[in-house]
């Protein structure tokens, strides 16, 4: 029978509660205390909102104390809401808004206004209080919404992704297994895995969850350790991860550096990688650098919880392949292409966009599959198609980007830009190198500015309040006029052509 998350480490912290839960530079946590301090927090939580069932931001980074707040939400009956230190002020205040609950649960040093923000002493100092009841009749189960992560949204406002605890468990079901298959586990051998992206992605949710789920241990990887590599490599190392998942820039990133081989990672088996393109050039790069490693590429959005399909990427994959397939579909899910367009069907697609039903009518619906049953199903707007058992994505039918990993909607940039009253028009357009975004580019007509330094400094200043810094443009571009189609839209291939 599918376990729930909670019902699977509290059996971990009961029987192996020493094992490992989490190691990071602030600390390490065994599942007991991540289980106990979460019931503590949790009974805390229940007892200040008392009837307010709204989910609860978590603020913070790569701290394991955010852990043990995402599982005081749901053992509450609320779902949690990540939020990283990458995320703006505005921004912030706006998820907090449209969440709408006075308390901001934060592991970090913030300045958000108008809300009860929690610090990380005071959740500490309830955490060591003794919990003297559990909560377990009112924990988040089945249908109700586990977590809700906020992505670009193509006017200027993030959309959060809810996802249920089924979606979950049936995305954690599957993803254990293929960790446990691909290495070669024996029952009961845990794994060191990478923890990577920071938990306002839905990519954590791979290796925390699959982690979790196989009673193992995920190594977190922060900000400061990524922005120097010598340290970040020997951290790695001296945590023998075993497990990587990560986007394939970061990787990319990482194989920059000579170094970066199986000599220095001797414990890595398992490359997984979801997000974006995995090129071929990137896969041979590390198939070459970690010959005894395996290399597996998966895809999926956020909407239908992380990822729906998996391939191993072989040397023969790559000789025999233009673009490196995204593989199959796993139990329990279907998959579409309807004029073109990837279609994910089954038990791992969300619950739509929070408070946004506009949005989720536009994408999420049900529908019938070859089988003749109905299934949850969402239009990811992904291009791909179907060849010799594997499916493929080629792209986008819309102006969803992946800048190094990182998912932009350029519409998002544009609408914020459209915010600072000079702006008359303004259109944003990735530059390519070869197959990858290198940065992005706003075209603005502003006849009310000079168009030089200071004003691209004025411009990207007021974009920094709003955005968070993945998405401000490396270059703004001044322009008389915006090219335009015959049907009176901003004709984009002219504008690159001419521009860029
Ligand atoms: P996110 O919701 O941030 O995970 O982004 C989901 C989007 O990333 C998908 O809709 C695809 O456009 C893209 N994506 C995810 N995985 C892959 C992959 N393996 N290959 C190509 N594109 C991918």
């Amino acid at each position: 029978m599918r376990k729930s998350i909670l019902n699977i480490v509290e059996s971990i912290a009961k029987n192996e509660g020493d094992r490992i839960a989490i190691k990071s530079t602030k600390g390490q946590l065994t599942y007991e205390q991540l289980w106990q301090q979460s019931d503590s927090l949790a009974l805390w939580l229940d007892n200040e909102l008392g009837g307010n069932k709204k989910p609860v931001m978590v603020y913070g980074h790569k701290n394991p104390q955010m852990l043990v707040c995402f599982f005081a939400c749901v053992k509450t009956g609320r779902a949690y809401c990540p939020v990283d230190i990458s995320m703006p002020k505005n921004r912030i205040e706006e998820i907090a808004a449209s969440i709408g609950n006075e308390i901001i649960l934060a592991t970090e040093d913030s300045d958000i206004n108008n809300f009860r923000v929690v610090s990380r002493e005071e959740i500490e100092n309830i955490c060591k209080t003794e919990p003297l009841a559990d909560l377990r009749g009112k924990w988040v189960k089945g249908e109700d919404i586990f977590y809700i992560i906020f992505t670009s949204g193509s006017t200027g406002n993030p959309k959060g992704v809810q996802i249920s605890e089924t979606n979950l468990s049936n995305f954690t079901a599957w993803s254990s297994d293929m960790v446990r298959e691909k290495m070669n586990l024996k029952e009961g051998e845990t794994v060191n895995f990478l923890n990577q992206a920071p938990f306002s992605f839905d990519l954590s949710v791979m290796d925390l969850y699959t982690s979790l789920s196989l009673g193992s241990t995920s190594v977190f990887l922060d900000k400061k350790l990524q922005q120097d590599t010598g340290a970040m490599f020997d951290y790695m190392r001296d945590n023998d991860i075993n497990c990587w998942v990560s986007t394939p820039s970061f990787a990319e990133m990482c194989l920059a550096d000579r170094s970066f081989d199986s000599k220095m990672l001797d414990k890595l088996k398992l490359f997984l990688f979801c997000g974006e393109r995995l090129t071929k050039e990137t896969a041979q790069k590390l198939l070459d650098r970690f010959p005894s490693s395996k290399v597996v590429n998966t895809y999926g959005p956020t909407e239908s919880t992380v990822a729906v399909t998996a391939v191993d990427i072989t040397d023969d994959i790559i000789k025999n392949n233009e673009i490196l397939p995204i593989g199959v579909p796993k139990d329990g899910t279907k998959i579409m292409i309807e004029d073109e367009e990837i279609i994910i069907l089954g038990d791992t697609v969300g619950k739509g966009y929070y408070k946004n039903p506009e949005k989720t009518d536009e994408v999420f619906s049900k529908m019938k599959y070859t089988d003749g049953k109905e299934y949850a199903a969402y239009r990811t707007g992904d291009k791909g198609y179907f060849k010799d058992g594997n499916y493929y994505c080629t792209g986008r039918m819309d102006f969803q980007v992946k800048l190094h990993g990182y998912r932009i909607e350029l519409g998002d940039i544009e609408s914020n830009l459209m915010l600072c009253s000079e702006v008359e028009q303004a259109a944003v357009l990735p530059k390519y190198d070869g197959e990858k975004i290198r940065n992005l580019v706003a075209f603005v007509k502003a006849p009310s500015l000079e168009g030089d330094f200071k004003d691209v400094k004025y411009l990207k200043g007021r974009l920094k309040e709003k955005l968070p810094g993945y998405m401000i443009p490396k270059n703004i571009k001044f322009i008389q006029s915006m090219p335009i189609t015959a049907n009176g839209k901003l004709d984009r291939k002219k504008l690159e052509a001419a521009f860029l």
